[in-house]
């Protein structure tokens, strides 16, 4: 594993995301300890020593994890970083108590605001609520060693929120080789990097689908690469960054932790001629993208209806790519998406910003239109 400099720090170039940790079988809302700790335990032995998580995943239960699963390390061999969100329905100095509390901590080496974006950032800026000053505060008290944000907005709200406040030590964006300019991220790389703030990324892989892509692109990769996994490009390609500091990955089996690991044992950023090849695999995975929902559940916990939406987004891209049926009903084993009420809540929280009723009401009306019975499938 290679590390890249930070101010004092030497930082792991992988970092642990801790949003996709393996959950319980007999109980959903947990985190299953045994999987979670073996994969903690093998990436620390690799050298990965930065670990990401936030108030609100996986319901709380992954600050309570990493917790767990960090306290037999030295608290000086790891860097610990949570994110406070806006709307947990708690202030940030009661976010932050928990939070330390939850992972067993007198310290966060690095501590954000969490999910940046056009909703948020009056909250995160509003005066009264003064969250930057209780920050900076816990900071000169030694609670926190670095104050940074993670942000799905677009470049004008971030271009805001960092001429704002010119001491934020880094910012966590949503950086893959399909963003850049699908969603601009090169615009807020290149913000960022005018500010002299580093770039720990997130959803390097866009929620595991250029792990996946579609035939196509996979063969393009594959035939210019067969030992390489389809992962390692989208890794590899973040690598030539230079203002990349750390790039996540949540992961959640030893599979893909191993294979990251291959792909971190050293710096080996795309030379120019396999940036061609890549380019013509994603231009071959734009065809099939779909709906761009990277899995990350923000939406879940508040709908109403208690619909698996990312899984129904899922069911629907694989209706469009494919029309296997019988892939499809592997996916939709819970409610279907005519159970969508149309409320709209869901909608504030997803940062990739799917009209998500709209999604579940074409879905439906395929369902319908198909006379699917997944309940005979
Ligand atoms: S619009 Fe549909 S999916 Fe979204 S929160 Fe309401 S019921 Fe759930
Ligand atoms: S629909 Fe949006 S919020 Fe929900 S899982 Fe997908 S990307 Fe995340």
């Amino acid at each position: 594993m290679y590390r890249k400099q930070f101010q004092d720090k030497e930082i792991s170039a992988l970092g642990y995301g801790g949003l996709r940790f393996p959950m319980d079988k007999d109980n959903p809302s947990r985190i299953d300890r045994e999987a979670s700790q073996k994969l903690i335990d093998a990436a620390i032995a690799s050298g990965i020593n930065f670990f990401d998580t936030a108030y609100t995943y996986q319901a709380g239960d992954s600050e309570r994890f990493l917790g767990e699963a960090l306290s037999k390390y030295p608290r000086d061999s790891y860097y610990l970083s949570t994110k406070f969100y806006a709307d947990a329905g708690v202030t940030i100095e009661e976010a932050f108590e928990t939070q330390l509390e939850r992972c067993g901590v007198d310290y966060f080496d690095f501590y954000l605001f969490h999910s940046l974006d056009e909703n948020f950032i009056n909250y995160f800026m509003d005066p009264e609520k003064d969250c930057l000053g209780y920050l900076i505060k816990q900071k000169k008290a030694g609670r926190i060693k670095h104050i940074g944000f993670s942000s799905h907005a677009g470049p004008d709200t971030l271009e805001k929120f960092v001429n704002w406040y010119d001491g934020f030590d880094m910012a966590i964006i949503q950086l893959n080789y399909l963003d850049w300019d699908l969603l601009n991220a090169k615009r807020q790389y290149e913000i960022l990097t005018e500010h002299n703030i580093p770039i720990w990324v997130m959803e390097p892989l866009k929620g595991g689908r250029l792990s996946e892509l579609n035939e196509e692109a996979r063969a393009i990769l594959k035939e210019a690469a067969p030992e390489r996994s389809v992962s390692s490009w989208g890794m590899r390609y973040l690598m030539g960054l230079p203002n990349v500091q750390v790039v996540m990955s949540g992961m959640s089996s030893l599979e893909q932790l191993e294979d990251n690991l291959k792909t971190f044992d050293h710096f080996d950023p795309l030379s120019e001629k396999e940036l061609e090849v890549l380019k013509k695999a994603a231009a071959a995975f734009r065809k099939d993208l779909g709906v761009p929902c990277s899995s990350c559940r923000y939406c879940c916990p508040t709908c109403p209806m208690e619909l698996n939406i990312p899984v129904l987004i899922k069911g629907y891209n694989e209706w469009n790519m494919s029309k296997a049926l019988w892939k499809v009903a592997e996916l939709i084993t819970e409610k279907t998406p005519d159970n969508c009420i149309g409320c709209g809540v869901c909608l504030h929280h997803c940062p990739q910003k799917i009209q998500i009723p709209e999604v579940m009401s074409k879905f439906a009306d395929i369902i319908k239109e198909n006379d699917i019975d997944f309940t005979k499938i």
